[in-house]
């Protein structure tokens, strides 16, 4: 390990106010488990290995700044007992356009209802009745009102922070992999209010950088999404998976002026039309999103422009049921109770990423990638909505005995310098 005076130059640091450091660098750092990333995946990994070693989260803002504190629909899981597995996985398959790995759509829509009652036992109180999205053929989506993500991502960082295994660094990013006889052996990080860079060993490291969304103009993703994970992984010759395979969502907010907010599928599954200007609907709304995105597409080149209208809804049941929406909205200036919103499709989610089995392995030794900045191949061309966040959880809610071995078998002093 380097003295805490040492000053370093960054090769390829990606953030200038870094790249050349004259302040004393932080100690660097040996852990058993690095995760990147706090977000669902992050968190729920640094919750079940933290049966196994020490653990240290690494954030690059403050913990809860995630595209999982944003969600606001649920999460699909098979609960009702007029619903099967068969047909989630079904919904699953014909929304990914059949490109989906067979396999980790079956692992991952088996686990719904454990990952649901882990949600529950971590304190997620989930509303009573389940929601239907596009794609689905049932009610299925667990939620808390229609901010969900905030409430998973809540109870997640309350388990971690009393959680004596872990140890979390808000506003520390990763910068680089470091990668020695073929294995990823830990990473340059920046202490972004520090400003000083410092290196952090493992034995395991664990991407859970989320999604790419900050790379488009448009987009529905929070501006931590910026695809480090990925990058990083790519730059050290990581496998890359289904890296075309982009999701946009067709209701956004598209008003100047104001930001690309999302409005939640579950408005379209509780009876929301898509019309243009004239209040003509042009496609049934519970279609899968790419469907719905590539018809609001002909209708704008005709020069029509989309509006969500949910007008017809009594004002108590939409104040009641979609809060943060209807609140979010009037500080925009619009009224779901009485207003068309106008909406345009944005970006939304990566359905590829860094190659994994479904023990989140990557294609380098050391290296294992979760969430949305993994491709397990459940999603195939196009995610079916809801089925993110159920994979970010069901992939991470055991630590994978390939894990557990792998650490055992590589000291950390075998590891360093
Ligand atoms: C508006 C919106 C609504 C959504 N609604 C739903 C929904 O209803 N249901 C559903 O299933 N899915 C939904 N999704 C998708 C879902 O929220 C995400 O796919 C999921 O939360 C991703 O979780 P994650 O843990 O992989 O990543 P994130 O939650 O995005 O967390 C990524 C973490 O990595 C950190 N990070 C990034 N780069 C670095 C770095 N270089 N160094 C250190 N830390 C870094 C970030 O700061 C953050 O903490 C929605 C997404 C959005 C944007």
């Amino acid at each position: 390990m380097k003295s805490e005076s040492s000053s370093r130059k960054v090769a390829n640091a990606t953030d200038s106010r870094t790249s050349t450091i004259s302040r004393p660098a932080r100690r660097d750092t040996a852990i058993d488990f690095l995760v990147i990333g706090s977000g669902a995946a992050g968190l729920n990994f640094a919750l079940s290995a933290s049966k196994y070693g020490k653990v240290l989260v690494i954030t690059k803002k403050k913990i809860s700044d995630s595209a999982t504190e944003k969600a606001q629909g649920g999460i699909a899981a098979v609960l009702n007992k007029n619903d099967s597995f068969t047909s989630h996985i079904k919904d699953t398959l014909v929304a990914g356009h059949y490109k989906n790995k067979k396999s980790a759509v079956e692992y991952i829509i088996k686990k719904g209802p454990a990952v649901i009652a882990h949600l529950k036992k971590l304190g997620v109180k989930f509303d009573k009745d389940l929601r239907r999205e596009g794609g689905h053929s049932a009610r299925r989506i667990s939620h808390v009102a229609d901010n969900t993500g905030k409430a998973i991502e809540d109870a997640l960082i309350k388990a971690v922070k009393k959680n004596p295994n872990t140890e979390i660094r808000e506003y520390t990013k990763a910068l680089k992999i470091i990668k020695k006889n073929g294995s990823a052996i830990g990473i340059i990080a920046s202490d972004e209010q520090k400003n000083c860079t410092y290196e952090i060993r493992a034995k395991a490291m664990i991407l859970a950088t989320g999604g790419i969304g900050q790379k488009f103009k448009s987009t529905t993703n929070p501006e931590i999404s910026t695809g480090d994970g990925i990058d990083m992984a790519k730059k050290i010759g990581t496998r890359l998976a289904d890296m075309n395979y982009i999701q946009f969502h067709p209701t956004v907010l598209n008003a100047p002026g104001t930001p690309k907010f999302l409005l939640t599928e579950a408005l379209r599954g509780e009876g929301a039309k898509i019309v243009n200007e004239k209040k003509e609907r042009f496609i049934n709304e519970l279609l899968p999103r790419d469907t719905i995105c590539k018809a609001m597409e002909k209708q704008i080149k005709q020069g029509h422009k989309i509006f969500l209208d949910f007008t017809h809804k009594k004002a108590s049941y939409t104040k009641k049921a979609f809060p943060y929406v209807y609140k979010n909205l009037k500080k925009y200036d619009f009224d779901l109770t009485k207003d068309l919103i106008p909406i345009a499709p944005a970006q939304h989610y990566l359905c590829g990423g860094i190659a994994v089995d479904l023990q989140g392995r990557t294609s380098i030794p050391g290296l294992y990638a979760y969430g949305e900045t993994a491709r397990t191949g459940l999603h195939g061309a196009n995610r079916l909505a809801s089925n993110s966040l159920l994979e970010a959880i069901a992939t991470t809610m055991e630590t994978p005995n390939g894990i557990v071995r792998y650490l055992s078998s590589n000291p950390l002093e075998f590891r360093t310098k």
